[in-house]
């Protein structure tokens, strides 16, 4: 299929490429770079020989909307970009609205002028806000505690509208858990801009020296050893999540929602442990108080991903771990090396 990948370049993105490459589909990226390199691009392409289309632009701009569109003609989109940080949606509500639910309108209407009539929308699991039970299903209530998490699920509304309306269209949300990891070639991965906020990304900075040690946040956690439990998936497998997605899109019509997750959590002293053990590094770490706004679990339901888009998660915590550090390792300050 011909498809258009908005945020492409950025950390799920730029795997999303390159598993759509290798499966055979035509990808046009349109990024505007605001938190990602042209290197990842670059990259992907030399890793698949693959032609990658690439618009820069803000995909709140119909000029850029249709120059990314016009020509390339889209059978699909996957909709990546967007801003991500918990944080800064509080500090910066409107900019979150604006590029991530205006964003949304934004390329559905130019989907509607271009005649496209299938999407696979990047949405996070923070829609369900503070778990009743676990693991986390689909049915699960959504009330999500924060700016990012409302756009999240405001762009999930209106997409389902959308697809309600559209004759022929055919959406799904996907609900992300906790990407890590990086492609087993170590020539893409994630490079956060400052200091992390995710756990992830942060060991690596401790494991290479450029941070002295991990701040674990909260010990008094009601779970097995008191720090908080998340389901990380490895980005791989989430990009090969968005393989099946299309698959699922193309072949019929109306919305659906679907978690992407493992289905097995993981505490911080487990991914600490974990590290440790697939990377030989020791991490040092202090334990602190809870993080404002964390919860004590999240984890996966993962049956309708298996039933509805035949995807699961095949990829365990050394993969997460050791492809993390060869990552680090190859590419210390990221993209900027
Ligand atoms: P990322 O920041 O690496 O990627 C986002 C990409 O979008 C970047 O390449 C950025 O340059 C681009 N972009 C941002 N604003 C844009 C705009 N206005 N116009 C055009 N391009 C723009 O983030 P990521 O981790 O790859 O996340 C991708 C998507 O997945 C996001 O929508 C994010 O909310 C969602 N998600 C991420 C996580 C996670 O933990 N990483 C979890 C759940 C959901
Ligand atoms: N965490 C931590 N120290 C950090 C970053 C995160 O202890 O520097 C913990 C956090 O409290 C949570 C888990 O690691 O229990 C995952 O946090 P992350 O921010 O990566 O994901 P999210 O909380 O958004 O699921």
């Amino acid at each position: 299929m011909r498809v258009l990948v908005t945020g492409g370049a950025g950390y799920i993105g730029s795997h999303t490429v390159l598993a759509l490459l290798r499966a055979g589909h035509e990808v046009h990226v349109l990024d505007d770079f605001s938190n990602a390199s042209p290197e990842a691009l670059a990259r992907v392409g030399a890793m698949t020989n693959g032609r990658i289309g690439l618009t820069r632009g803000d995909v709140r701009k119909d000029s850029a909307l249709d120059a990314a569109m016009e020509g390339f003609g889209p059978e699909a989109v996957i909709h990546f970009a967007g801003k991500k940080a918990v944080g800064e949606s509080e500090s910066a509500p409107l900019l979150y609205y604006d590029i991530n639910v205006g964003g949304t309108v934004a390329l559905l209407a130019a989907m509607d002028r271009h005649g496209c009539g299938g999407i696979v929308f990047s949405s996070s699991a923070t829609v369900y806000g503070s778990p009743d039970y676990l693991p986390l299903d689909e049915d699960h209530p959504t009330r999500p505690a924060n700016p990012y998490g409302r756009t999240k699920l405001m762009s999930e509304g209106i997409i389902a509208d959308w697809a309600g309306a559209t004759d022929g269209a055919s959406a799904i949300s996907l609900r992300y858990f906790n990407p890590v990891g990086a492609d087993v070639s170590a020539r893409i991965g994630e490079d956060p801009i400052g200091v992390p906020d995710n756990l992830m990304p942060f060991i690596a900075q401790v494991a290479i020296g450029r941070r002295k040690e991990l701040a674990i946040f909260g010990a008094d956690w009601p779970t097995r050893d008191g720090t908080g439990e998340r389901d990380y998936i490895h980005v791989s497998d989430l990009a090969e999540a968005h393989v099946a997605a299309l698959a699922h899109v193309a072949g019929r019509t109306g919305y659906d929602v679907c978690n992407v997750g493992t289905g097995t959590g993981s505490t911080v002293l487990e991914m600490v442990a974990a590290f440790e053990a697939a990377t030989g590094v020791a991490i040092p770490y202090r334990l602190t108080d809870r993080r404002p706004g964390d919860v004590k679990s999240y984890v996966a339901s993962v049956d309708k991903a298996r039933d509805l888009l035949g995807w699961e998660s095949r990829r365990d915590l050394p993969d997460m771990c050791g492809s993390t550090w060869a990552w680090q390792q190859a590419n210390p300050n990221g993209f900027r090396d």
